[in-house]
């Protein structure tokens, strides 16, 4: 039994029904779960973010980056330990009447974004499908507008229905690669596809007919920001077609720093005093160094002839609030 029983009945609102979701499967280490989902599209309530809805399909991602900002939304379902978000995952039970109703609340030219909170595309969807299922809803649409954000490969997936959805909605795919370096990838994102299968994805999606970018975020202070790196992601993204291209400073909320300050000890203990000295009493960085890299991105974005995002201004300074269903 993964909680107490008894439990529920202390509990309210989405933690009620995660404490109560019926266990799925569970793997070596990852425990899937059902959960029970009044709905499944929410408002974006920060004003600064271009897009008006959001959606995510699953709770929890199983790709464990080490910067990941979204842990905290596990502590609404009381799962207050950070490594928790990415071995309990819920996957939103589907029901595609509902969603479709749902759309409806949707006003023409509001942008919705599938994948703000978590991977839409983690090891759970292969199973689950629930993203694919939206967007075979989404399929059926005309005129809207919407876009993903994914690190996964398993994108390339839809890369077909996406380029059907593209010809009647303006669509757009994000593939986050903060590095090309495999290891270095394994080590800040240990489960989720190497850099080179999401440039793959790039590639076939941009095919299909889909506008794609590419996001180098977040961007770590000596860990992924020279001038080398970022270029290389980049020119790669050109190169495999996609149209865009952004990257933007790690932000640390305390939620995310009990993960990542460890992790630092472990593999970059030179760094842990700086990051220390530079998080732990602000969550962003101030002043020169986002100046610095906002010049060096757009001299690189220059230099390869992409633009820059197209698509909503990303939460660098603000956290996103997850809807609690
Ligand atoms: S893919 Fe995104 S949501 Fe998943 S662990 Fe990484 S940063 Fe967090």
């Amino acid at each position: 039994m993964l909680f107490d029983v008894d439990a529920p009945a202390k509990l309210v609102g989405i933690a009620r029904l995660a404490a109560s979701s019926e266990v799925l499967e569970a793997k070596q280490r990852v425990q899937y779960f059902e959960l029970e989902t009044r709905r499944f599209i929410g408002r974006n309530s920060n004003s600064r973010m271009r897009f008006v809805w959001t959606i995510n399909p699953y709770r929890g991602c199983e790709f464990g980056c080490k910067y990941c900002y979204a842990r905290y939304a596990h502590e609404f379902m009381e799962l207050r330990e950070p490594e928790l978000f990415e071995t309990k995952i819920y996957a939103k039970q589907f029901h595609a009447p509902s969603f479709r109703a749902e759309l409806k609340r949707v006003k023409r030219g509001e942008c919705i974004w599938i994948g703000t909170a978590t991977d839409p595309y983690q090891p759970a969807e292969r199973r689950f499908r629930i993203t694919r299922r939206m967007l075979e809803v989404l399929a059926s649409q005309r005129g809207l507008d919407f876009g993903i954000t994914t690190k996964s490969d398993l994108v390339a997936r839809d890369a077909e229905l996406l380029g059907q959805i593209s010809k009647r909605n303006a669509v757009r795919v994000n593939l986050t690669i903060t590095t090309l370096d495999a290891a270095l990838a394994r080590l800040l994102e240990p489960r989720a596809p190497r850099p080179a299968l999401r440039l793959g994805a790039v590639k076939k999606l941009t095919e299909a007919g889909v506008a794609v970018g590419v996001l180098a975020h977040p961007v770590m202070p000596l860990i992924n920001d020279s001038e080398e790196s970022l270029d290389s992601i980049c020119e790669a993204a050109a190169q495999n077609g996609a149209s865009f291209f952004s990257a933007a400073p790690l932000f640390l909320k305390p939620c995310s720093q009990q993960v990542f300050f460890p992790f630092l000890e472990q593999h970059f203990p030179h760094l842990v005093r700086r990051y220390r000295e530079r998080y732990e009493k602000n969550a962003y960085l101030r002043g020169h160094y986002p100046e610095m890299i906002q010049v060096r991105v757009r001299k690189i974005r220059e230099r390869h002839a992409l633009m820059s995002r197209e698509m909503p201004e990303w939460p660098v300074d603000e956290q996103l609030e997850l809807f609690s269903s």
